[in-house]
């Protein structure tokens, strides 16, 4: 069988093609003189499966899509604490030069605008590292992010700084109040080089990919970041990622997303899906324009959008059955909160007859803490009322099965 995805793909490239409103970058002349035509969009699954099409092979300049990636370096290596002492989290509904700098502390307001990526890149290993090993760290993240090894564009760097008196006069202020200790061309030259890390759509959809699935690379099945760094990252990125046009993306596409402005955009919708797309040309915000056009597209089309998730529908009980001396309660699917209350208020609801109580989790693909904590709070309450219990657990979904009386659940072959 051949799965439709990328045909699916080529025809939605296919209905923004001829859109060419917007204008390339004009600050940086390498990117002033990019082709502006290419245009690519890539999908990558939780399971890893990468769908593609346009030019997905043609590299350009990650830009500011390096900025949750540093971020979520900067979680990762110095902990959340230090990184939120240096940088807000708060949307500055500003462009992404602007200083935007918290009135109090001087804190840049998030780490998705030039302020505060350049603050946090002074955070990647350590403040007396030199420009080299910093970018160093960051390009050896990026490649396990992105499954092979990227590399730095000089001339895309080399052009940006010779126009960089922006992001230098942010660099001066930044050290001004103390958030920063390098100079300020060291500052700038490590922030520039890691917004010249090359990409294609297909590593960009995959470096989503992980960020929305806890940090672990889907393709290489390489744990490179915590879960919660990637919850971090992912919140600041739906709150501003979007610089000034933040609120109007969330409700109208609403996938959490970074642009930059060579023409990448970048999407991760938790637990699911990385995407990402490309075209030169941008909007009066800097995004891409059939980028974005794109995005929206796929999200109302394959019903992405975080806002709209379908009620779980069906139960996480699948039966409940009495066999003889035993009482079998069978569960499916994700086993968390809503799965949970589910079983719970499923076997309050239900008269225990006999002695045992046997609960199988063969059917369920995954669990959280609260959920699993949920579950055997259960499993003793029914003990406490007389049964014995079992589970059928053989992939270990409730982890060591002990209860809060130190007991452990036993495990039973069958029901
Ligand atoms: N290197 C670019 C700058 O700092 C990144 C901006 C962006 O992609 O939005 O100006």
């Amino acid at each position: 069988m051949e799965i439709p995805l990328p045909h699916y793909l080529s025809a939605t490239l296919d209905r923004v093609r001829e859109d060419t409103s917007g204008a390339v970058a004009d600050y940086i002349p390498e990117l002033a003189a990019a082709d502006p035509d290419p245009l690519a969009v890539a999908l990558c699954t939780a399971t890893g499966h990468v769908y593609s099409a346009g030019d997905d092979g043609v590299e350009f300049s990650i830009q500011s899509i390096a900025k949750p990636f540093a971020y979520a370096v900067a979680l990762q290596e110095v902990g959340v604490e230090k990184v939120l002492a240096t940088v807000g989290m708060e949307p500055s509904g500003e462009a992404f030069n602007e200083l935007s700098l918290d009135g109090g502390t001087h804190r840049p307001v998030n780490p998705m605008i030039n302020a505060g990526a350049i603050a946090v890149s002074q955070l990647i290993n350590g403040e007396d590292s030199t420009v080299d090993d910093r970018v160093e760290l960051l390009r050896h993240y990026f490649s396990r992010l992105a499954g092979r090894d990227l590399r730095i564009d000089e001339r895309v760097t080399g052009s940006e700084l010779a126009t960089a008196d922006r992001n230098l006069a942010l660099a001066h202020m930044l050290r001004s109040y103390g958030i920063i200790a390098d100079t300020a061309e060291d500052a700038v030259a490590g922030y520039v080089r890691e917004c010249s890390m090359l990409v294609t759509v297909k590593d960009l959809a995959v470096m989503g990919a992980t960020l929305a699935l806890g940090g672990r690379q889907p393709v290489t099945g390489d744990q490179v970041l915590d879960p919660r760094v990637c919850r971090q990252v992912q919140s600041v990125m739906a709150s501003a990622g979007m610089y000034d046009g933040a609120g109007k993306w969330m409700a109208g596409v609403g996938i959490p997303a970074k642009s930059g402005v060579a023409g990448g955009l970048l999407g991760t919708l938790p637990g699911q899906l990385g995407i990402a797309t490309f075209s030169p040309r941008l909007d009066g915000s800097g995004n891409s324009v059939r980028g974005a056009e794109v995005f929206r597209i796929l999200s109302d089309d394959m019903g992405l959008h975080l806002m709209s998730a379908l009620p779980s529908r069906g139960s996480a009980v699948r039966s409940i059955r009495s066999r003889g001396l035993a009482t079998v309660i069978r569960l499916q699917g994700g086993l968390g909160f809503t799965g949970a209350e589910d079983f719970l208020s499923t076997v309050a609801a239900h008269e225990l007859t006999t002695t045992r109580v046997v609960v199988d989790m063969r059917r369920v693909n995954d669990t959280n803490s609260f959920g699993r904590a949920m579950v055997l709070e259960g499993l003793r309450r029914i003990r406490e009322d007389g049964h014995r219990v079992a589970v059928i657990d053989p992939d270990g979904l409730l982890g060591d099965r002990r209860l809060d009386d130190g007991t452990q659940v036993e495990t039973s072959e069958d029901a």
